[in-house]
């Protein structure tokens, strides 16, 4: 076993059947405190400690970071990290050195002294894991720096950066096939949380990893409930859907613009909860103090555009909410992923609306970009709308989307398993649609955006329909069989269904090849019931007892008499975080907290049972844990209590600033 700092002198852990046969095994016990190996960790870290080439698939929160951790310390030499996010270096190799670990990084935060000692340490072989970024790595200093030492392994993390059709494309990812050709007998490993056949191919060949093994695990993230409600008021939505389930967790909100995130978060702001806004927009000093906050306080909100979350590996943000329809199925499953990392239960919610297809066809039309990006980008909507729209499971149509075989009866953690939506049959409501579409075209040669049209089906004598004689039209009133809220949504499922199309800068509507068949009634076309009440709100165990064999969500509540002495190690946690002036999670996570107190050690050896206390961390924080344990014996001294639980309901909300709709044009 190669030593590993500080923890060398201590005696390795040994027990259990096949432990002391496998350094990985004892490794995974011994730091990291595991029990066992996840999924398919073993079989990539066996592979890479024999000196293979690896390219890793894995859902966010899957695990990654062991599968090359464990190899560079295990193999003789220093583990090369290569990691697009300088700002959370600093805290990945702090983690590691409460570990035990010996880790640094070199980067342009650092100052030349700092950068010499770490250089100094990595050449006499007393670095464990080097952490680089890209740009860094590519400098002649750096390359004869690394020529001079000895490597382990080079893992090469968030691999779908060196894509140019992801969203993360970095420039400087292209040199590092490099690597193969001056180190070829240096195993590399490539992990990535994006799954796409395309993105997969395309690293492979641009990393020149030809002979890489492939390990694709599942995808499925069996803690996160999906749900995906239609939007109707959504800052109001939002509030009612963290009032009633997420009191006191930290999460993450996407909006689309700079704009809604600002007001988003200073509207849950003036309702008390407390949040901050992230967007690119921000100056850095801002942005990373947000962050900053986010990763050391418990219970923050973060109302942040997609420039936010990447690399971002806190365990323990309980829900990522979607004010805005994401742009594509991966960049929705990258973005909900960085919920419930830690395995508890964890919501991912979006509000959607008609307005949202609206808008995301004309960003696509009136974008940059060639025919073959419009129609990619088209492609990728199509795909998140069919989700949206979906009367089956979700989780289902996700694992598909990747090329993964659900489970036909359903996940049972999702909004379509919870409640099966109700179908209709919208077909002559689908035909006056189209109806009132032609003929705005063929009498008067006039194009009009969803609100006009929904307005002449409803027969409202609007000012604008009054000075265009829409009350002339023979169409006008003939919708009065469905509310408002129905038409919306029956005209949000025909776009979604390609019956109906989006046209031009104002979003007018136009009608597609497929929208004939519809009006000769050749076909039938089911959609799916509109909730009377759009806010669905149930609690987090509801929703686990609703009872997926997969969803192992149960144990996640802690039983009430337990949340006492959870909320007092919650409180020792921020105690030790903020003197060491690290994120409470590099202390312990809450999945391991929860552990702690569900078995209320009576002694350190027994706290070294628990899953996440390795050996290090038992040395530095046993006898606190225990400490704070014992406090709350005392009954004089009640340490903590509960978060009030349920919604404030009735409460009065602030007027709303709702932008007015701007689809509707001639
Ligand atoms: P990823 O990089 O794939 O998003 P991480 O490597 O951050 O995921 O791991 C997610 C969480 O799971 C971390 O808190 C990590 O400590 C934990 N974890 C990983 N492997 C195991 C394991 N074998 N047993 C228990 N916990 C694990
Ligand atoms: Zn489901």
């Amino acid at each position: 076993m190669k030593a590993t700092g500080g923890i060398s002198e201590m005696p390795q852990v040994t027990e259990g059947p096949g432990a002391a046969d496998s350094e990985a095994l004892a490794t995974l016990h011994r730091i990291f405190g595991y029990e066992a190996f996840r999924g398919e960790q073993e079989a990539i870290i066996e592979h890479v400690v024999a000196g293979g080439d690896a390219l890793v698939l894995m859902p966010t929160g899957g695990g990654k970071s062991l599968c090359y951790q464990i190899p560079a310390l295990v193999r003789p030499g220093t583990g090369v990290v290569i990691s697009p996010l300088i700002a959370l270096m600093q805290d990945q190799v702090d983690a590691l050195r409460a570990l035990g670990v010996r880790a640094g990084f070199m980067n342009s935060t650092q100052d030349f002294d700092e950068r010499r000692l770490v250089e100094a340490e990595f050449l006499s072989g007393e670095l464990d894991l080097l952490y680089l970024a890209p740009e860094r790595l590519r400098l002649d200093t750096t390359l004869d720096l690394l020529s001079r030492g000895k490597i382990s392994v080079f893992a090469i993390d968030e691999a779908h950066c060196v894509s140019q059709w992801g969203h993360d494309f970095r420039p400087d990812y292209l040199a590092l096939s490099l690597l193969g050709e001056r180190w070829p007998d240096v195993p590399r490993i490539a992990l990535t949380a994006t799954a796409t056949r395309a993105t997969h191919q395309e690293i492979t060949q641009r990393l020149n990893l030809p002979t890489a093994r492939h390990f694709v695990a599942s995808f499925d993230r069996p803690n996160i409930q999906y749900r995906i409600v239609p939007k109707a008021d959504p800052k109001k939505q939002l509030l009612a859907f963290l009032r009633q389930e997420h009191v006191g967790d930290a999460g993450i909100v996407y909006c689309l613009s700079r704009n809604s995130v600002e007001r988003t978060a200073e509207f849950l702001a003036a309702n008390g909860i407390e949040a901050v806004p992230y967007h690119a927009g921000l100056d850095a000093g801002v942005r990373a103090a947000h962050q900053s906050r986010f990763l050391r306080e418990d219970g923050l909100v973060v109302v942040a555009t997609i420039a936010f979350g990447m690399g971002i590996d806190k365990p323990d943000v309980r829900f990522v909410a979607h004010l805005d329809l994401p742009k594509s199925i991966e960049g929705y499953y990258q973005e909900t992923g960085r919920a419930g990392r830690d395995g508890q239960p964890s919501t991912a919610w979006m509000a959607y609306g008609l307005n949202d297809v609206i808008q995301q066809r004309k960003l696509i039309q009136s974008g940059e970009g060639d025919e073959v990006f419009r129609r990619r980008a088209s492609a990728h909507l199509d795909a998140m709308l069919a989700l949206c729209e979906t009367a089956q499971c979700r989780r289902g149509q996700l694992l598909a989307y990747f090329g993964q075989d659900p489970d036909p009866a359903g996940c049972g953690n999702c909004d379509t398993c919870l409640t099966p939506p109700e179908t209709w049959d919208g077909t002559i409501a689908a035909q006056k649609v189209l109806s009132t579409v032609v003929r705005l075209q063929r009498e008067r040669g006039q194009k009009f955006g969803a609100v006009q049209i929904v307005d002449i089906l409803l027969g409202k004598r609007t000012g604008k329909v009054i000075q265009f004689d829409h009350d002339q039209l023979s169409v006008f009133g003939i919708g009065t069989d469905l509310t408002e809220a129905e038409w919306r949504g029956a005209i949000r499922q025909l776009l979604a269904q390609g019956l109906l199309a989006v046209e031009g800068e104002y979003g007018t509507l136009v009608l597609t090849e497929e929208s004939s068949s519809v009006l000769r009634r050749e076909r039938e076309v089911p959609l799916r019931k509109e909730p009377k009440k759009p806010a669905v709100a149930r609690s987090r165990s509801a929703g686990a007892s609703g009872g997926g064999s997969k969803a192992k969500v149960a144990a996640a509540e802690l039983p009430d008499e337990l949340v006492p002495a959870f909320e007092a190690l919650r409180a020792w946690r921020t105690e030790q975080a903020r003197e060491q002036g690290v994120p409470p999670y590099i202390v312990f996570n809450d999945a391991t907290l929860r552990a702690i107190v569900t078995l209320n050690p009576a002694s350190v050896t027994e706290l070294g049972t628990v899953s996440g206390v390795g050996e290090k961390k038992l040395a530095t924080y046993g006898e606190g844990v225990l400490a704070a344990l014992a406090s709350l014996d005392d009954p004089a001294d009640p340490v903590g209590s509960a978060p009030a639980a349920g919604a404030a309901q009735g409460t009065d909300w602030p007027e709303q600033d709702e932008e007015p709709e701007p689809d509707d044009w001639i």
